[in-house]
């Protein structure tokens, strides 16, 4: 697709424990991104997102499948070589800010850091444009020679989202960037993200688990549940009319404030536990813990399929849906 920025085509990441241990983390993901899109990817913890956002920037080798960027195929394993040619265009925002900084190096040294090793500015240089990064994500320019340690976990996380942006990536992989903080800070850092983005045009995948928050920046939102992706869509359709048993649930259990009664509409816990990734059998993933399962949801993996009726770019994987629709990518 020529209007896609960054495009995944099957990815797959399976980790291998043992002979007869295989995790399927990312399974068969097919999805694009459009330039200046924000992709809000949601799941519960060990739903495969983060391993997904890592597969995707190279972080880990794939397992099959591939990644097109600017229509250009990346590489199945990255070589340092390849760390260094696409620094400039991707970067990841990591979720923890204590232990993503490191607590030797100054925040100067911190945010300088990608420009010292991937440009040939000189170290005045690199000054400066640290100091112009720290106005941009609201800390001081005297914050330059202090540690990490010296800052809150928003702080940390302003300086993270610097050390990520100060190479100008056309795309940036934010791996649950406020799921550390303080619910109170949680709003800033996403609006700062938002604000970030229309500033400097970029494009990104942006991972949570509370579909929430990440509804407010996010174009589209993608579903995950154990290493499948289940439901993908516009922010409003996905999170207005999840049709997914998974998404109603998951939208249930992350309650928003209701303003008008000063009180929050009654959570609804999703039953069970997600089950490992090990050697999961075959049929719909969410059968053991879905309030709709069916005989065929035990045999037969669901394909995504598109709901015409419910949103132009809605696609959903549930037999539910098998009838009156047509598979993703049919013709
Ligand atoms: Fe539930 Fe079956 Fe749909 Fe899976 S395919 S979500 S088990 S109804």
């Amino acid at each position: 697709m020529t209007d896609s920025l960054l495009e995944t085509q099957n990815l797959t990441k399976h980790f291998r424990l043992g002979p007869d241990a295989l995790v399927q983390a990312v399974d068969d993901i097919s999805l694009s991104i459009a330039p200046k899109e924000i992709l809000g990817l949601v799941g519960e913890s060990g739903s495969g997102k983060s391993t997904f956002g890592k597969t995707v920037i190279g972080l880990h080798p794939k397992t099959s499948g591939s990644v097109l960027f600017n229509g250009e195929q990346l590489p199945e394993a990255y070589q340092a070589a390849d760390f260094q040619r696409y620094a400039n265009q991707m970067q990841m925002i990591f979720q923890d800010p204590y232990s993503s900084l490191n607590p030797r190096m100054t925040v100067g040294e911190i945010i300088g850091e990608g420009l010292f090793l991937h440009s040939d500015l000189r170290r005045s240089e690199i000054n400066e444009q640290v100091a112009d990064w720290l106005r941009k994500v609201g800390l001081n320019t005297d914050h330059m020679s202090r540690y990490p340690h010296e800052f809150s976990g928003g702080q940390r996380q302003r300086i993270g989202i610097a050390r990520a942006l100060i190479l100008s990536p056309e795309f940036v992989v934010c791996d649950e960037p406020i799921s550390a903080l303080d619910v109170s800070v949680q709003a800033q850092v996403v609006n700062l993200l938002g604000e970030l983005k229309e500033s400097m045009g970029l494009t990104l995948l942006f991972i949570a688990h509370d579909l929430s928050m990440v509804r407010y920046v996010s174009d589209r939102i993608a579903v995950m549940y154990l290493g499948s992706m289940i439901e993908i869509g516009r922010s409003d359709d996905v999170f207005f009319n999840p049709q997914h048993p998974y998404t109603q649930l998951l939208i249930g259990s992350n309650p928003e404030p209701d303003p008008e009664h000063e009180r929050t509409r009654s959570a609804v816990s999703i039953p069970g536990e997600i089950p490992s990734p090990v050697n999961i059998p075959p049929g719909c993933r969410f059968a053991s813990r879905c309030p709709h399962a069916m005989d065929v949801c035990r045999e037969q993996t669901p394909t995504l399929r598109l709901l015409s009726d419910i949103g132009e770019e809605h696609h959903v994987a549930c037999h539910l849906f098998d009838e009156a629709t047509t598979p993703a990518g049919s013709a």
